[in-house]
């Protein structure tokens, strides 16, 4: 299986010659998902005892099954959060997956994980975080959310005997991301949502801690704010919450999930608008969604990665060897929660060190820039109206006198004929939730004939 062979040759170039194809290529077919026993159908056995061969395996993924995927990077896919890697992270993933690094310690991983902190350092400069500020790259958002609120619960947990034998309590808005409703479960820690999807002012947080009994208030141990709603692009008054977690003392910790906005940090137009992101315990940003990295690459960055540590260096025989002094250095693994890990940083090093940091500050402004036009096109629309203005890349709309139903089957057309991928979200008007269109942009390609077209689809 691991002989160099002519067949292997042959399968590297024609892969190399897919992913020239394909990245060279802007506008990449939408493709359309399939049901499973059509997919099955067409592929027919591809895990047999013989195997069916590299050529026909290769075949069946080309003419077959990425077909029946939709790429993120399509100039019209504006649904949920798209993303567009760059060219050369993607080469460089392919660099990554051949090196077979470990990057779970310094000890096998030096030089890849040394690149990583190169990217990471540039990322906690954006934050403004000071001295001894630090992060680690996860599998996503969701693990970077989960690896901060563990360390949170474990710091909550040293301060006070009693602490150990209580179920936490969070604080978030409703705006907050699904995955830290979801990671609340998996620590087994309460949440409380604050009801408004609009920004989550300071007072309001004061208010909602002032409204819990002593009981739960000795409960609570952390306050999750949104540095960029995923639904609207809104930024929590990120400062007005740091003086009440400040002044509300050492037990809460305070986090900021700027899984998709945190991009932002790096565009001078809104930098002012997360003001106070300095001040959080820690932050969780995406490089898959708003810096151009090939999935997958979240990141959490710490402002004291020493308490991380507390809260996730795994213990086990097999593991002595990379606590002994000759193999020191940074150990990824004891600052998330995963221990074998992808060097999942190094696309994302390659692709700065290449472009320069001003080039990623371009390419945010204009998804930017691209949410403020297509406001505008909004505007000049009789049949359109926006929900509310732009935020960051976010756009709510909505196609006056179209039901729920009507913007389901906007969304199917556009996609069955390969057009666009756009999805209609809700938005929650005092009690009840109402259907719109959203855009968030991302890609930097996508141009304003690109938003025109998908808004005259509406007609
Ligand atoms: C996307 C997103 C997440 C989840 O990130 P994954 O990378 O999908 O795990 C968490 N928080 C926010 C605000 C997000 O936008």
């Amino acid at each position: 299986m691991h002989n160099i062979d002519i067949d292997l040759v042959e399968m590297t170039l024609d892969v190399t010659k897919y992913v020239i194809n394909r990245i060279t290529k802007t506008n990449p077919e939408l493709g359309m998902p399939k049901k499973e026993e059509e997919l099955k159908r067409l592929v027919g056995e591809t895990i047999t005892s013989e195997g069916i061969g590299g050529e026909k395996a290769f075949e069946l993924w080309k003419d077959v099954l990425v077909k029946s995927t939709v790429p993120v990077d399509h100039p019209r896919n504006l649904a949920f959060v798209p993303a567009s890697p760059t060219r050369s992270a993607i080469m460089f993933d392919l660099v990554t997956a051949a090196s077979s690094i470990h990057g779970a310690f310094w000890m096998e991983g030096a030089g890849g994980i040394f690149a990583e902190n190169e990217a990471m350092r540039w990322l906690v400069s954006l934050t403004g975080m000071p001295e001894p500020a630090f992060g680690v790259f996860t599998s996503g958002g969701t693990a970077a959310n989960l690896s901060a609120m563990v360390t949170a619960r474990e710091c909550w947990r040293d301060l006070h005997e009693e602490n150990k034998s209580k179920r936490g309590l969070i604080i978030a808005s409703v705006g907050a991301h699904s995955s830290i409703k979801a990671m609340a479960k998996v620590i087994d820690a309460e949440i409380l949502l604050v009801p408004s999807e609009e920004r989550l002012t300071g007072e309001q947080l004061q208010e909602t801690i002032q409204s819990l009994s002593e009981t739960d208030r000795k409960r609570l141990f952390a306050v999750v704010a949104t540095g960029g709603t995923t639904n609207a692009g809104i930024i929590d008054d990120l400062k007005g919450i740091a003086d009440v977690c400040d002044k509300e003392g050492e037990d809460i910790w305070f986090h900021v999930d700027a899984a998709y906005g945190g991009g932002a940090l790096a565009a001078d137009s809104v930098r002012h608008l997360f003001d106070g992101i300095e001040r959080a315990d820690s932050i969780t940003i995406d490089p898959h969604k708003w810096l151009f990295s090939p999935y997958d690459c979240g990141a959490v960055i710490y402002r004291e990665p020493d308490l991380a540590k507390n809260a996730h260096a795994q213990e086990g025989s097999y593991l002595d060897i990379f606590k002994d002094p000759g193999a020191q250095g940074f150990n990824p693994a004891d600052y998330q929660i995963q221990l074998t890990r992808r060097v999942r940083g190094l696309p994302l090093w390659f692709s700065l060190a290449m472009h320069g940091t001003d080039r990623y500050k371009q390419a945010i402004e204009r998804g930017l820039e691209l949410a403020q036009i297509a406001g505008e096109l909004i505007k000049n629309n009789s049949d359109l109206e926006l929900v509310r203005d732009p935020s960051l890349s976010c756009v709510l709309f909505r196609r006056k006198g179209w039901t729920p139903d009507d913007y389901r089957d906007w969304t199917y057309k556009n996609q069955r004929e390969g057009f666009a991928l756009v999805t209609p979200t809700k938005w929650k008007q005092g009690d009840t939730f109402e259907t719109v269109a959203r855009f968030c942009f991302i890609n930097p390609d996508t141009t304003e004939e690109d938003i025109s077209a998908i808004l005259a689809s509406m007609n």
